[in-house]
């Protein structure tokens, strides 16, 4: 039987909010003022183009990265647990128990005693998959666009702190907030991913696509507008979480629409697909 160890004093709630697909300079166009708040907003690299890669690689602790030069890897990861240790409230944190499982939720659950759970949109992300091992809940969400519907599912403790791992839609293809009925999201024949009926974590290519540009720019206004909504949705998101709490909101891949002949994300070699925004900070 499983005995979670008393969490140590101060340690803090950690939510880790992906937008999924939103690409920095959508991120960015799109003026975010709550989300702006938090902390100042960088640009950063995702090491993966595409969804299940790049939150396994997020669940290891690694965020999207500065691609920092003059530095060996081993020690960027060194200064990436201690921002972890940072993120926690733990500034004692010992990192041998990272070793060698190597999967923060079992770090945060087995060591440090949190609830782990996770709310996901991207069927690509759902529960049958290995990633939600080492998680008390992981829940798929309503909608694949929803993050208000989240908010309400999010479960937080008095008695041990919380990781929450929330991963939202609006900003992955069609770019469609809530409030539009799917009868208006655009169509653009041959589009459609892996994954289509389950309305998201496609793998979109070039050669599925008729490459006009004027349709591409208007999916890339139509990532802007949503990210302008999800900021405020951050806004009750932020009201919702207890004291305590650091909030890192980020991406797990960027997105292409046009450049260099690609449009989406998934096997596409291009900065755009790997540049993603992010900014974090403690709420409250
Ligand atoms: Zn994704």
């Amino acid at each position: 039987m499983f005995e979670r160890p008393e969490a140590p004093k101060g340690a803090r709630n950690f939510v880790l909010l992906v937008l999924d697909s939103c690409r920095y300079d959508s991120f960015v166009a799109a003026r975010p003022t709550v989300m702006g708040k938090i902390g100042e907003i960088e640009r950063r690299t995702s090491y993966a183009s595409w969804t299940s890669p790049s939150h396994f690689n997020l669940l290891m602790g690694l965020l999207p990265h500065r691609s920092p030069k003059h530095i060996f890897a081993s020690a960027y990861y060194k200064s990436e647990l201690a921002g972890l240790a940072h993120r926690l409230g733990i500034p004692e944190m010992g990192l041998v128990d990272m070793v060698p499982r190597l999967w923060l939720p079992h770090f945060l659950r087995n060591s440090l005693g949190y609830h782990t759970r996770a709310i996901v949109s991207m069927p690509v992300l759902n529960g049958h998959t290995p990633l939600n091992v080492d998680f008390d809940s992981w829940e798929l969400a309503p909608a694949h666009n929803d993050l208000s519907a989240m908010i309400p599912m999010m479960k937080f403790s008095d008695e041990r702190p919380t990781f929450m791992l929330l991963n939202t839609g609006e900003t992955h293809y069609p770019y469609a907030c809530p409030d539009e009925p799917e009868s208006e999201w655009p169509v653009i024949n041959g589009v459609h991913g892996v994954f289509k009926k389950a309305g998201g974590g496609s793998m979109l290519t070039q050669t599925e696509v008729g490459f006009d540009q004027d349709k591409l720019n208007t999916l890339r206004a139509r990532q802007i507008h949503t990210v302008e909504w999800v900021d405020r949705v951050v806004s009750d998101l932020i009201d919702a979480l207890p004291a305590n709490t650091w909030l890192t909101i980020t991406a797990d891949h960027g997105e292409l629409f046009g450049e260099s002949g690609y449009f989406g994300h998934g096997p596409i070699l291009h900065d755009k697909v790997l540049e993603v925004p992010f900014v974090e900070g403690l709420i409250r």
